[in-house]
């Protein structure tokens, strides 16, 4: 029996080989390897694909969530609200400026901030939202608009997981002011390094972005902020031109699956699907299960744990987004967030399972992949 990876790069690869082998290469002789024509031509590609004015490209998905809160002067004293059930760049960024995260609940269907509970935890401190479409699902955006306009806060959205997501048709990353994208190999785009991006409408954030990546300055010797070196390099500039083409379809592949796996998996008892808002496009990032319990919530034990291990000796490899929500992780143990305070992010903890996702995966591995859950919820 095959084993079936969470995804897998080398399929990929293997279909784009030349295309990509060559556009390396003409960087390569072109030596120009930090910025130039190569770089500034992914970002008009971007900029053109998200629907912004302004792409600003840089080193990781993490620096453009710094660069975003950058742009506003968010510093120690102000509170950013996010949510308690993402990776930890999210909140880390807000630490890193000196403010503090205030993590609010999330929706227990989509996984996404809880608008309702957004608009509780504002407070005169409060200098923007920051909303993650999780597993390649966009947040309610109609709803965080709303209130972040009733409050004038910026939304800056972390899209890292949702490169090509839509809300009402619109695409994530042009519908807050700021949009935050990675360029993780394991995201929807992905290049062969670190990479990030960020997208705005807003001239003058976009011209503050780009001097704070650049050590504070518009050119030369003359530094005006304090910076950092963030950017993007041309070798990734240049396979990620090559994959921005790919990437729509890829993205229609991985809704096919998920619709095939809907219905593979459905009247299996003991697990929930994902479901799907009617205004969101997903472009399944992720495809999340719940593994429920039967009895009442233990935190010492979850049933999911069990099933994935009996999942990974049938030869399915499955994956835990997260096994820990951000406001019980020990960084942020000064904070005194409770166990059971964020109901809904502590439950998704114990009972998330991602099924292996990618847009190569075929119809035989989803089946086997069926075909071994029904096996192990047997017995779990
Ligand atoms: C991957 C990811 C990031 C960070 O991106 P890097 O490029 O790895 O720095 C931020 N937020 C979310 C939700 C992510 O999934």
């Amino acid at each position: 029996m095959k084993t079936i990876p969470p995804l897998d790069l080398g399929r990929q690869y293997q279909v784009l080989q030349d295309e990509i082998n060559q556009a390396v290469l003409a960087v390569l002789a072109s030596c120009q390897y930090i910025g130039g024509p190569t770089v500034a031509q992914f970002e008009r590609s971007f900029a053109s694909y998200i629907g912004t004015p302004y792409c600003i490209s840089c080193n990781s998905g993490t620096d453009a969530l710094y660069l975003a809160l950058r742009a506003y002067d968010i510093g120690p004293g102000d509170e950013v609200i996010t949510s308690p059930f993402t990776f930890i760049a999210t909140a880390e960024v807000i630490s890193m400026v000196g403010a503090t995260p205030v993590f609010v609940d999330i929706v227990p269907q989509t996984f996404n901030l809880d608008p309702q509970q957004v608009a509780k935890a504002i407070t005169t401190r409060t200098k923007a939202i920051m909303p993650v479409h999780l597993f390649g699902q966009s947040a309610d955006m109609t709803q965080l608009m709303a209130i972040a306009q009733a409050h004038s806060l910026p939304i800056v959205e972390d899209c890292a997981q949702a490169t090509g997501a839509r809300w009402n048709g619109q695409i994530v990353g042009s519908i807050g002011e700021i949009g935050c994208f990675s360029f993780y190999p394991s995201k929807n785009l992905g290049g062969y390094g670190d990479g990030g991006a960020i997208t705005t409408h807003r001239a003058d954030l976009a011209e503050k972005m780009r001097i704070v990546r650049d050590h504070g300055r518009q050119s030369g010797y003359i530094h005006e902020a304090v910076g950092m070196n963030s950017r993007l390099d041309a070798i990734q500039a240049a396979i990620l031109e090559v994959k921005l083409r790919y990437l729509e379809g890829w993205n229609i592949q991985r809704q096919a699956i998920a619709q095939q796996y809907n219905q593979l998996l459905n009247g299996i008892p003991g697990i929930v699907l994902p479901s799907v808002w009617k205004e969101a496009d997903s472009v399944w990032n992720q495809y999340t299960i719940r593994v429920t319990h039967a009895e009442a919530l233990d935190y010492r034990e979850s049933r999911r744990d069990r099933v994935r291990q009996g999942l990974l000796e049938k030869g399915v490899q499955s994956m835990v987004y997260y096994p820990l929500p951000l406001h019980r992780q020990p960084v942020y143990a000064s904070l005194n967030y409770q166990i059971g305070q964020l109901p809904m992010a502590d439950k998704a903890a114990l009972e998330v399972l991602s099924l292996p996702m990618f847009p190569e995966l075929t119809l035989v591995e989803q089946e086997q992949v069926r075909t071994s859950l029904k096996d192990v919820l047997l017995c779990c």
